[in-house]
């Protein structure tokens, strides 16, 4: 062991790499570097320069890296490359905090290892448990699961364990803690093989990540991709400071402004969320709402449809501001400033990903200037404003007022028929037959 190399303590890669290599020279093997190649990866990312090599010696890796860095490659594809060695069921463990990142996850392990045949389960809440204890007796190759629903698997699932389990791989470990799952990591570590390679990936480094490093990682290689809460270099971000009444008009101006692109919204609670949802499809938007209160299917359709560019605006609450695989938003809005500035962060690493460029426009009302001064404090930089024509946005404030009471009466009127059926029927197709039922009138105002 080198000095430094303590049990546990992070050391740094020996030499940092530059310029960017293709995958094959980072040691990935050709049928894995084709399934790349096939997705459109055709150089790798900083995080999968550094970390690949080390783990494909075998290392034990804690990976800091920002959004949309590529992580899910970095561990990925040296797990498929194990697995192509010495192939076995039961092989890997990720544990992630959301239930979108595991299907995500699950998605780029598919995609990846579609050649090698790799078989994945995805293990999380909110989804019946008896179809995944028959997909778990089929002993896939690797689960991708939430903490808390892979405990109780572990713990009333006869038949179920991990004995043989090669790779654990804890990716956003400061969400997971943060969640307080601590006592279902605690659990898992405790009946998985203490012989195996871990990989710990988080954005931040709190003491409670260090903490779970120094118990479940062996002589880890440290591999981080920026300097703690930067933001990317592609990212144009800006701020606009309006009067909080001026909302919503100065929302459907830069959409109509940016009209092409494909948004995101950010909104403090999931009842604006759904608010602003039903205000900007009365007025002509595709937009679509993302939020904790609607049921895991809806969820998971919302952003399916907002994939596949059947919808341009997905509004959305924090539950979506990290992690979720989006590749093509152009322009983040946060329509509600982040009262954590930490979760700006967060929020604009949806957009100016994997080395696209993006636009953020932040509003910033007579209530939020603290809040504002603190987030450009922690990112180290004064944000531009972003041009705007005021007496084109006045010209706006009939029609979205019009559009307002019609969304608040849609909105308490989903409020009274959840109430009577008890029901979460809170999405577009909601919206949608309503919208029908207001008929051609609204159609009209596309023209914006
Ligand atoms: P992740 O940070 O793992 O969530 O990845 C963010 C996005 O980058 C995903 O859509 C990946 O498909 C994509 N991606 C990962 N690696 C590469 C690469 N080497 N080149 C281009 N895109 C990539």
């Amino acid at each position: 062991m080198a000095a430094g190399e303590e049990e546990g303590q992070a050391v740094e890669p020996e030499a940092a790499v530059e310029e960017p290599r293709s995958f094959k020279d980072l040691g990935v093997t050709d049928v894995l570097c084709e399934a790349c190649d096939q997705l459109g990866w055709k150089v790798p990312t900083k995080i999968q320069v550094e970390a690949i090599p080390v783990a494909l010696q075998g290392r034990d890796i804690i990976g800091l890296a920002e959004t949309g860095s590529g992580k899910t490659g970095a561990f990925a594809l040296p797990i498929l490359q194990a697995l192509l060695e010495t192939p076995q069921r039961l092989f890997a463990l990720v544990l992630t905090p959301t239930r979108e990142l595991a299907f995500q996850i699950s998605e780029q392990f598919e995609a990846l290892g579609s050649s090698i045949g790799v078989h994945t389960t995805v293990i999380v809440g909110g989804i019946d448990t008896m179809s995944q204890s028959l997909a778990l007796a089929k002993k896939p190759h690797v689960i991708i699961a939430t903490p808390g629903r892979l405990v109780d698997h572990l713990e009333n699932t006869k038949g179920f364990n991990l004995r043989a389990l090669k790779f654990l791989v804890m990716d956003e470990a400061d969400r997971i803690l943060n969640m307080d799952f601590e006592t279902e990591v605690d659990k898992i570590l405790k009946v998985i093989p203490r012989d195996r390679k871990t990989f710990l990936f988080s954005a931040t480094m709190t003491k409670k990540v260090q903490k779970l490093q120094r118990a479940a990682l062996k002589n880890p290689v440290k591999c981080a991709v920026s300097s703690k809460y930067q933001t990317v270099e592609k990212l144009q971000q800006y701020y606009i400071f309006i009067p909080s009444k001026f909302k919503d008009s100065y929302l459907v101006y830069i959409l109509n402004e940016l009209a092409g692109n494909s948004f995101m919204i950010f909104c403090s609670t999931c009842n604006n969320t759904q608010r602003t949802a039903l205000l900007l499809r009365n007025l002509g938007f595709t937009a679509i709402p993302l939020h904790g209160q609607m049921s895991q299917n809806k969820r998971l359709g919302a952003l399916n449809k907002f994939k596949a560019k059947a919808r341009s605006i997905l509004l959305a609450t924090d539950v979506a501001s990290r992690g979720l695989d989006i590749p093509h938003v152009d322009v983040v809005i946060n329509f509600d400033i982040p009262t954590h500035s930490k979760d700006y962060i967060h929020r604009v690493g949806r957009t100016a990903r994997a080395g696209r460029s993006g636009k953020s426009i932040t509003f910033v009302t007579q209530y939020d200037v603290e809040l504002f001064q603190r987030i450009e404090h922690l990112i180290g930089k004064k944000l531009p404003a972003f041009p705007m024509q005021e007496e084109e946005v006045m010209m706006l404030t009939e029609r979205v007022a019009e559009a307002q009471r019609f969304a608040r009466m849609e909105l308490r009127e989903q409020g009274e028929k959840k109430r009577s059926r008890n029901d979460d029927d809170d999405t577009e197709e909601a919206i949608g037959v309503r919208n029908k039922v207001a008929g051609g009138k609204k159609k009209k105002r596309k023209a914006f």
